[in-house]
């Protein structure tokens, strides 16, 4: 079992820049036209400088674009446009309000908790209406369909049903939202063996590179003065510079060395990066295509194996596509310092393969050979010790700069696409001095509290121990 002091280096080991040779994900096999991008020249002034081009910065750049008349942005991206964590995750739009509400509500109030699944909720209905907006319905793939959760134990079961009980307990609209079924059920009408039961919920599916990637590129033909996007723009260091009146920051298109004397952020140990495996797997006729009507979760028990030193984390998830029948296949089985990297620029033979092994077996497939692999990577998440969102201003506490410029959207813990739009609309707004209050979850806030108690290495170190 890893140890604590082991955990904690993990946690607070520098990150690095992101990789310049990400393992290639499905979903980025035919690169957008955007790929790319960049201007001619890097402007040298602009009000706005948002790092990374995936579903935050794409909501941050376009509330700020929007909100105000005159603003300039650029997005600076390390890699390609959208490489990271949203170009290659599971495309999965779902919420985890029923598995997360009883620790929600026994940490923060029920309160603060039915406002994070309100908000999660909301998140995700304005993620179908920005694909409708954008008439990218077709394209990025986008299904309404049912999320089939499924406890392959009594105990996460039973959990499970326990928190759904409190929620609609507590927050009664919230009733019918989830439809428990039986192990029964799961078997005859979904062609789910060995569970001990489940849930379904309303959820979608969606090929988010070729969203992210398709509102950019509107974007930049409605604001062609004032958005430039520049891909392969790794930014190593800000600066605050004491001369002028308001904060600037200083943009470097390629590695500098950080000035003595001149802190980067110091997040290091509060967010930290967890590694995670996707595979594309083609059952053949082997199984019905459902990629209409269902996705799903799968959720078990933490597991160790002391010898080969693995972890099991507890979730796999699946998404079909309708088109062609591939599963789309993620979870982890690694060894924790395998887990806790930000390096994705490989994919481990031993993830691929469990990935391979496990998938068929949940449609009773125990006996048959692998389905044929189409396609496997390696993606980057960010995880907190609160298991919450960061949204807000940075402090000098952390930044060790004067000036109040520096903002950040990050550690959506595995469930971007329920947070991250309308996390980045709140963060922008907030650079804009407007009041998000009433609907951005405090708990998300960055705050002296938070920063204090419970956002330090020590309890990432908890949290992660506790998963195990
Ligand atoms: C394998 C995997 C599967 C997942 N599955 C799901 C799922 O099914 N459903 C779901 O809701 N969520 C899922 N997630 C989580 C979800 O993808 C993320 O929470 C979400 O995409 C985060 O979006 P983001 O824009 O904040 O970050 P990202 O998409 O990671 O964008 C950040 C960008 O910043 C760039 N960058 C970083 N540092 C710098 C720098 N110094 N200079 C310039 N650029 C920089 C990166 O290259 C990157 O492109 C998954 C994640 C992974 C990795």
């Amino acid at each position: 079992m890893t140890s604590d002091k082991e955990l904690a280096r993990l946690v607070t080991v520098d990150p690095g820049l992101p990789r310049p040779n990400p393992t290639e994900a499905y979903w980025q096999r035919i690169p957008h036209a955007l790929a790319n991008v960049q201007s001619a020249n890097l402007p040298s002034e602009r009000d706005y400088a948002v790092i990374g081009s995936g579903i935050t910065g794409l909501s941050v750049a376009m509330t700020l674009l929007e909100h105000h008349s005159a603003t300039t942005v650029t997005v600076l991206e390390a890699r390609t446009i959208c490489s990271g964590a949203t170009g290659r995750n599971g495309g999965q739009m779902t919420a985890n309000a029923g598995e997360e509400y009883m620790h929600l509500a026994e940490i923060h109030g029920p309160q603060m908790a039915g406002k994070i699944v309100k908000f999660t909720l909301r998140n995700l209905q304005k993620m179908q209406e920005l694909i409708e907006e954008y008439d990218a319905v077709e394209m990025s793939e986008m299904q309404r369909l049912k999320k089939l959760r499924v406890f392959l134990t009594e105990g996460k079961f039973n959990n499970f049903k326990e928190s759904i009980a409190r929620l609609e307990a507590d927050h009664p609209s919230m009733k019918g939202f989830y439809t428990i079924l039986d192990a029964d059920t799961l078997l005859r009408d979904y062609g789910v063996h060995n569970s001990a039961g489940g849930a379904l919920l309303p959820a979608s599916t969606v090929w988010p590179y070729r969203l992210v990637t398709k509102v950019f590129d509107a974007l930049l033909k409605k604001y062609p003065d004032r958005l430039t996007i520049e891909t392969n723009t790794p930014v190593d260091s800000v600066e605050h510079n004491e001369n002028f009146s308001t904060p600037i920051t200083s943009i470097f298109p390629y590695t500098v060395r950080t000035p003595p004397g001149i802190s980067s952020p110091n997040l290091r140990g509060r967010i930290h990066p967890f590694k995670g495996t996707m595979t594309v797997q083609d059952p053949g006729t082997s199984v019905p295509n459902q990629g209409t009507s269902v996705s799903w979760g799968f959720h078990y028990p933490p597991i160790y194996d002391p010898d080969t030193e693995r972890h099991g984390y507890g979730l796999y998830y699946l998404g079909q596509s309708a088109k062609t029948g591939y599963f789309y296949f993620g979870g982890e089985n690694a060894r924790m310092d395998e887990a806790v990297s930000a390096d994705d620029s490989f994919v481990s033979h031993h993830s691929v393969s469990h990935l391979q092994s496990v998938l068929p077996r949940f449609f009773g497939k125990r006996d048959n050979p692998p389905w044929r692999l189409v396609s496997s990577w390696a993606g980057i998440m960010g995880f907190s010790s609160d298991g919450l969102p960061l949204i807000g201003q940075l402090p000098l506490a952390l930044t060790g700069r004067r000036g109040e410029g520096e903002w950040i959207a990050a550690a959506f813990n595995g469930y971007g696409m329920a947070n991250c739009l309308m996390s980045g609309e709140a963060l922008a707004l907030m650079i804009l001095g407007e009041n998000v209050r009433d609907w951005l979850p405090g708990a998300y806030e960055v705050s002296e509290k938070r920063l204090q108690s419970i956002l330090t290495p020590l309890e990432a170190v908890k949290a992660l121990s506790s998963k195990l």
